[in-house]
């Protein structure tokens, strides 16, 4: 590991994701001239489930964790949305990731409202056996609102198709009987999808590659950054290699790294692998600068909410910005890289993959009728690059942001099921 002290995206994320979400949303309304009430009306959960989470540790002594479950809406089908474990979580993070993923599944037209969850504990210092507690724990704590028609977890940050069995595993014995619809991400030989656990990344890259194209770039002569080398960031990375694209430079939590010919991905995983952390690969240099500010094509935030803020937005040289992560973009900042032409594709349509794909595994698991990988990935990218029309062609007519244009098309649609089903009582 070096010795360099870095700034870990965490720490530069120091708004409230609440605050930004909700700007979103007031602008969203605005645009669409609707009045305070339906700003009221989106602004709030519907339902907000918090718990305590005791864990008895492998050497014998207590903890308590809190966690949450927040249930932004349902006008459009159940609840869907991620579980996250980060020592990071608090309820305004999961009242803002829950939202964001009501617009994620109405601008791709999955039939679902949004939720999320989260633990308050650091998962890298528990064991598997205390992972396991707390996750089967916090499963029955929840278990009362979610179910295959209720609210469909999934992983998010620091949660993995392991977790996704032992949620799976709880809500099934106290049925009892198996439910593979209760969540999605779940192991293949458990009920999951061909093609999940790349879908975000895959999703990722074929709208940064739509969005190359509409700015003239060819990928061999694009250059890309990428912070985070996660579930979402290490797909990426490949992925955009794998088409040509020059790596430069990629982060995770721990340091980032450079090399201006390009970083040999399939080494660098390899050396992950081993290591676990990208800092310390031979095949690039310590990169001393702020990856976001670097002089690249394309950079890809796939790491944490507000890390793009009005202090370094006015540094930031890539073109174009394609938003992995949820909530990277702070409002300022959207306004500062607007203003200096950067093309910023919000990440309600950049990384729906991974939900698109979660529907497809929920609609294969209800139905026990599997589907190939190939028919996965072409669903999938048809999918993807449709939204990206649409979203470009709303934007392009009214002469909005791709941000505006999303976000106008995601309420749009959560306000129109909403008066078709009118208000109760
Ligand atoms: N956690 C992912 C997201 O933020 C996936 C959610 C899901 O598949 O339900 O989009």
């Amino acid at each position: 590991m070096s010795a360099t002290t870095v700034t870990t995206p965490q720490e530069l994320a120091t708004a409230n994701p609440l605050d930004d979400a909700r700007a979103q949303l007031r602008a969203a309304v605005e645009l669409l001239g609707y009045d305070e009430g339906t700003y009221a009306m989106l602004a709030t959960p519907r339902r907000e489930v918090t718990v305590g989470i005791p864990l008895r540790r492998d050497d014998g002594s207590q903890e308590v964790f809190v966690g949450h479950r927040v249930q932004h809406n349902f006008s459009r089908g159940p609840a869907k949305g991620g579980v996250r474990f980060s020592e990071h979580v608090d309820l305004d993070e999961v009242r803002a990731l829950a939202m964001w993923m009501t617009w994620k599944c109405a601008l791709l037209d999955v039939p679902y409202g949004g939720a999320k969850g989260g633990v308050r504990i650091d998962p890298r210092r528990y064991s598997p056996s205390e992972l396991e507690r707390v996750t089967r724990r916090y499963t029955s704590e929840i278990l009362p609102v979610i179910g295959p028609d209720k609210d469909i977890p999934a992983p998010d940050i620091g949660t993995d198709e392991r977790t996704m069995a032992w949620m799976m595993d709880t809500y099934s014995v106290s049925c009892g009987y198996t439910v593979p619809g209760v969540v999605t991400g779940k192991p293949i030989a458990l009920g999951g999808s061909r093609g999940r656990a790349s879908s975000t990344s895959r999703g990722v890259v074929h709208i940064a590659l739509a969005a190359m194209e509409s700015r003239g770039l060819t990928p061999a002569r694009t250059s890309a950054a990428v912070q985070g080398f996660g579930k979402v960031g290490r797909g990426v990375a490949r992925f955009l290699a794998d088409a040509g694209v020059r790596v430069r430079a990629v982060s995770d939590v721990h340091g980032a790294i450079v090399a201006d010919e390009g970083i040999d991905i399939p080494a660098l995983e390899a050396h992950v692998d081993a290591t676990g952390s990208v800092v310390g690969f031979s095949g690039a240099e310590t990169l001393e600068e702020s990856l976001l500010e670097l002089d690249v094509d394309v950079l890809v935030p796939a790491a944490v909410e507000g890390v793009l803020t009005a202090e370094n937005a006015p540094r930031v040289k890539a073109r174009i910005v394609v938003e992995g992560a949820n909530g990277p973009t702070s409002p300022e900042a959207d306004m500062i890289l607007e203003a200096n032409d950067v093309l910023v594709v919000p990440d309600i349509l950049a990384n729906a993959g991974g939900v698109v794909v979660s529907y497809f595994e929920w609609a294969q698991a209800n139905q026990t009728y599997w589907w190939s990988e190939a028919e996965v990935e072409r669903r999938l990218a048809e999918r993807m690059l449709t939204t990206w029309e649409q979203v470009n062609s709303y934007a392009g007519t009214r002469r909005l942001s791709l941000r505006s244009a999303a976000m106008a098309m995601a309420v749009e649609r959560v306000v129109t099921a909403h008066g078709l089903r009118g208000l109760y009582p």
